[in-house]
C-alpha cells in the first residue's frame, strides 16, 4: 500500500496541468464574464482525449484509470470550473449509457460522445424537484412506437450547448431515463443567466411539450432509473466535483502563497495560518478523492459513499480556501484581476451541485459510519 501517487501517475498529473494551463486557464475569466464556453474548446479537449476518457478504447475512449481521471478533473477544476462541469455531465451521460444502455445505444452514442461529435447534458432537476430525485414530475407516457415526454427540467449544465440530453421522467413503473436529441420537435431550450458561480456552464431550462421519442430512447430498466442510474451517474459526478474542488483549493493556495510572498505579508502568522489550512486541506482532500477513485475503479459497493465523503469534504475545503484566499489577496482578491474571486463564487456552487452538502451529511451520517469501524477500513 502506498499513499503517494505512483511516479507515472504524478507525471500524468503534470501533463494534465500543462494541458489545462495551455488550453483552458487562459479562457477562464472570459467564460466567467461572458457566461459561455466556445464549443471549439471542447473540440480541442476531445482531440486531447479528455471527453469520456473512461470509456473503453473500442468506443473511442482512453480506458483511463479512474485515479488519472480524478487528477485530470483536479487540474481542470483549478483552471476553470465551468469547463470541468461540462466534462462532468457529459461523462456522466456516457458512463450511464455504457453501464445501462442497450448494445445499440452503446454502439451509436459512445463513439460520438468520446469524439466530441455530440455533447451531452444530464437532466434530472426540475423547478420543483432537486435533492429529491424521486419527486420528478416530468412524465413519459408509453404511446405507439415509443414515448411522449412532457415536463420541465431546470438548472441543466450546458443545456444550451448539448446535442443530447439524458432526461429523468416518470413512467408507469416509476422514474425512467430517456435519451432526447436536441432537435426533437416540442423541445424548447431557454438559457439561464446570471448564476453566482460556474458562470460559463451555460445552464438551461428544458421544456418538453409532447415530445415523441422512439422506444429505443429508454436507457436501462423502465421505472428503475432512480436509484440505479442516479446512483451510478452521481457517483462519477461527485468524484469529478470532489477532484475539481481540490483543484480550487490548490489554485487558491498557489495564488495566496504567491501574493503573500510578493507583498511581504507571509511573515504574519495569521496569514501563515490561512496558508497552512489550504495546504492541509488540499492534501487531505486529494487523499479522500483518490480513495474514491480507487474504489470506483475496483467497482466496489463502497464507491458511492466514498465519492459522497470526498465531495463533501472537498467542497467545504474549497469554500474555506477561497474565502481565505480572497482575504490574503485583500482588495486584489475582490477584483476580476485575480482568479480567487471566481474561485470564491465557484466554490459555493460545489456545495450545492451533485447532491447538496446537507444531502451528503445526512447520507454519511445515516449510512457512512457502517464502514468507518476504525483502522484502515
Ligand atoms: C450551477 C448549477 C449547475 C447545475 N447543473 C445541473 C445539471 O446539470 N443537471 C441537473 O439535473 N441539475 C443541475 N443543477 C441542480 C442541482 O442538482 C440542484 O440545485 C441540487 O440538487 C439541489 O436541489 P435544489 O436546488 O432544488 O434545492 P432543494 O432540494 O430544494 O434544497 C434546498 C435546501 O434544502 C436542503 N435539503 C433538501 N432536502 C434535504 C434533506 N433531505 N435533508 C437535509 N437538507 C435538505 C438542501 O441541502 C438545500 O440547502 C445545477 C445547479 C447549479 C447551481
Amino acid at each position: 500500500m502506498r499513499l503517494t501517487p505512483e511516479p507515472a501517475l504524478a507525471e500524468r498529473q503534470s501533463t494534465y496541468r500543462r494541458l489545462a494551463e495551455e488550453l483552458v486557464a487562459p479562457l477562464a475569466a472570459e467564460h466567467d464574464r461572458t457566461e459561455r464556453v466556445d464549443r471549439v474548446l471542447f473540440e480541442k479537449l476531445a482531440v486531447e482525449g479528455c471527453l469520456a476518457p473512461l470509456l473503453p478504447e473500442r468506443y473511442g475512449g482512453q480506458a483511463l484509470d479512474p485515479l488519472a481521471y480524478g487528477l485530470l478533473h483536479e487540474e481542470l477544476g483549478r483552471a476553470c470550473s465551468a469547463t470541468r462541469s461540462l466534462l462532468t455531465v457529459h461523462d456522466m451521460v456516457a458512463d450511464t449509457i455504457r453501464r445501462w444502455g442497450s448494445a445499440g445505444q452503446r454502439e451509436h452514442w459512445l463513439p460520438r460522445l468520446a469524439s466530441g461529435e455530440r455533447l451531452a447534458a444530464f437532466a434530472l432537476s426540475e423547478p420543483g424537484a432537486g435533492s429529491d430525485a424521486a419527486a420528478v414530475t416530468a412524465t413519459a407516457e408509453a404511446v405507439e412506437g415509443g414515448w411522449e415526454l412532457t415536463g420541465t427540467k431546470k438548472w441543466i449544465s450546458f443545456g444550451q450547448l448539448a446535442d443530447l440530453y439524458l432526461v429523468f421522467a416518470r413512467t408507469q413503473r416509476g422514474v425512467s431515463a430517456l435519451l432526447v436529441e436536441r432537435d426533437t420537435p416540442g423541445l424548447t431550450v431557454a438559457p439561464i443567466t446570471g448564476m453566482l458561480g460556474t458562470r460559463g456552464a451555460m445552464l438551461a431550462e428544458l421544456c418538453f411539450e409532447g415530445c415523441r421519442l422512439p422506444a429505443e430512447a429508454l436507457v436501462g430498466p423502465e421505472g428503475r432509473a432512480h436509484p440505479y442510474l442516479t446512483v451510478s451517474s452521481l457517483t462519477l459526478g461527485r468524484y469529478s466535483v470532489a477532484a475539481g474542488s481540490i483543484g480550487i483549493v490548490q489554485g487558491c493556495l498557489e495564488a495566496a502563497a504567491a501574493h503573500a510572498a510578493e507583498r511581504g505579508v507571509i511573515a504574519h502568522q495569521l496569514v501563515q495560518r490561512m496558508l497552512a489550512d489550504m495546504v492541509v486541506a488540499a492534501r487531505a482532500g486529494r487523499l479522500l478523492t483518490l480513495r474514491a477513485g480507487e474504489l470506483i475503479g475496483a467497482g466496489s459497493p463502497d464507491a458511492p459513499m466514498a465519492a459522497t465523503e470526498a465531495k463533501y469534504f472537498a467542497s467545504v475545503a474549497a469554500g474555506n480556501a477561497a474565502r481565505d484566499a480572497v482575504q490574503v489577496l485583500g482588495a486584489l482578491g475582490c477584483s476580476a484581476e485575480s482568479p480567487v474571486a471566481r474561485y470564491f463564487r465557484d466554490a459555493k456552487v460545489m456545495e450545492v451541485i451533485e447532491g447538496s452538502n446537507e444531502i451528503s451529511q445526512t447520507t454519511i451520517g445515516r449510512f457512512g459510519h457502517a464502514g468507518a469501524g476504525g483502522g484502515l477500513r
